[in-house]
């Protein structure tokens, strides 16, 4: 049977970094976009290119509080992500995960529609399992500074499954694998952004601990591919499925490429490691390429060069200071 509209996709947190790409691709993919943000850590300049097209719609609104509207899919990706903003107000980032969580499957179980939850890498916490996959249950400190991010992530989950088993709601879990790209915050703290504006300022890159710590990088383009086709599986596949690149990086590796694509002169400044930061992660999609037939095709070097670019004309338009502004505002 044939739908009389086109698809109502709601995409909450869709003024962020990940929520921007994905409702353009969603716009190109011929759904109406209905973006929902309070405007945390995303803004409405990440969405302004999407304002004139009469398919989109953006809402002011904070995903704690319960929403009424008619949609046939919904992703969830309201909530801060990177440490430095998720525990500026840490209470806030867990009521996010778990009230927006519940209002989202409220949502999604009045109006039948089928709901994608945005969940993380930080639900494995600091792992003992590598590469990590699926079935690794994690190793998180449910006190420590990061689980107001992760515990909430984890509770989300947990919500998602016990709608699916009550009510019999369609859901997709992902979990995500640090993700990068333009429209990153330059002020977010999180590793690439903040490499990168050190690098092109000319200031010195602060690389924590030894440096010897791994993460795994998406580029975002990649990422919402993967999203849109977890999306369009079979109502059997719940997740949860790892989403990210496999591809491993030291930190002190990472911040090497990133001086030599700048032709920076910047140097190295060691800090302190913050509390409970995981010591290696990297993730196992062999479930996304067997289920999404899905695997990252950019090259680090490829999507670097690309956000590189991305920063240069922020900095060039003078927006890299007052952005960081507003997102102290906000916060
Ligand atoms: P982001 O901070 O750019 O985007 C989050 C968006 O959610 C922002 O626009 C923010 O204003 C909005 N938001 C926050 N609290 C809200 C609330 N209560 N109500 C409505 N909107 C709210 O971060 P991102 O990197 O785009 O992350 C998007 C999602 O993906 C998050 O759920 C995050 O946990 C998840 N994720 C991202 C990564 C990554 O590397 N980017 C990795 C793992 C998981
Ligand atoms: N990191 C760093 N210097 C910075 C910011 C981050 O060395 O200025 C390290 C951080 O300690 C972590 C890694 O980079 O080991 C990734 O941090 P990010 O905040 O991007 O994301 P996380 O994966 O920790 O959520």
């Amino acid at each position: 049977m044939t739908s009389l509209h086109p698809r109502r996709v709601l995409v909450t947190g869709g003024a962020g970094f990940l929520g921007s790409h994905l409702s353009e691709q969603l716009l190109l993919d011929g759904a109406e976009v209905l973006c929902v943000d309070n405007f945390l850590t995303g803004n409405r300049q990440n969405v302004a290119h999407l304002l004139s097209n009469p398919a989109f719609e953006l809402i002011r609104h904070d995903v704690c509080e319960p929403l009424r509207v008619e949609v046939d899919e919904i992703y969830n990706l309201a909530c801060p992500a990177s440490p430095v903003h998720y525990q500026v107000s840490p209470t806030q980032t867990i009521k996010t995960s778990v009230l927006g969580a519940t209002n989202m499957l409220g949502l999604a179980r009045r109006t039948g529609a089928k709901i994608l939850q945005s969940s993380t890498s930080e639900v494995y916490g600091d792992p003992e399992m590598h590469p990590q996959r699926e079935s690794y249950w994690g190793n998180v400190n449910p006190i420590g500074v990061r689980s107001c991010y992760d515990e909430g992530k984890r509770c989300a989950e947990t919500l998602f499954f016990d709608y699916h088993r009550q009510y019999g709601l369609r859901i997709k879990v992902a979990r995500l694998f640090n993700t990068y790209g333009p429209r990153m915050h330059p002020a977010d703290g999180r590793v690439v952004s903040t490499f990168i504006m050190q690098a092109l300022r000319g200031e010195a890159l602060t690389v924590f601990g030894d440096g010897q710590q791994t993460r795994s990088f998406c580029y975002v383009d990649d990422l919402v591919e993967a999203l849109t086709r977890l999306m369009a599986t079979d109502d059997a596949f719940l997740g949860p499925v790892n989403l990210g690149n496999p591809v491993e990086f030291t930190m002190l590796e990472l911040a090497m490429r990133i001086i030599d694509l700048t032709g920076s002169r910047s140097k190295l400044q060691y800090l302190a490691l913050p509390q409970d930061d995981p010591v290696r992660r990297c993730p196992d999609i062999a479930l996304a390429r067997g289920q999404l037939g899905w695997s990252p095709g950019t090259r680090l070097d490829d999507g670097l060069v690309r956000t590189i670019c991305y920063f240069e004309e922020l900095l060039e338009r003078g927006l890299g200071d007052s952005a960081e502004l507003s997102l102290v505002r906000t916060a």
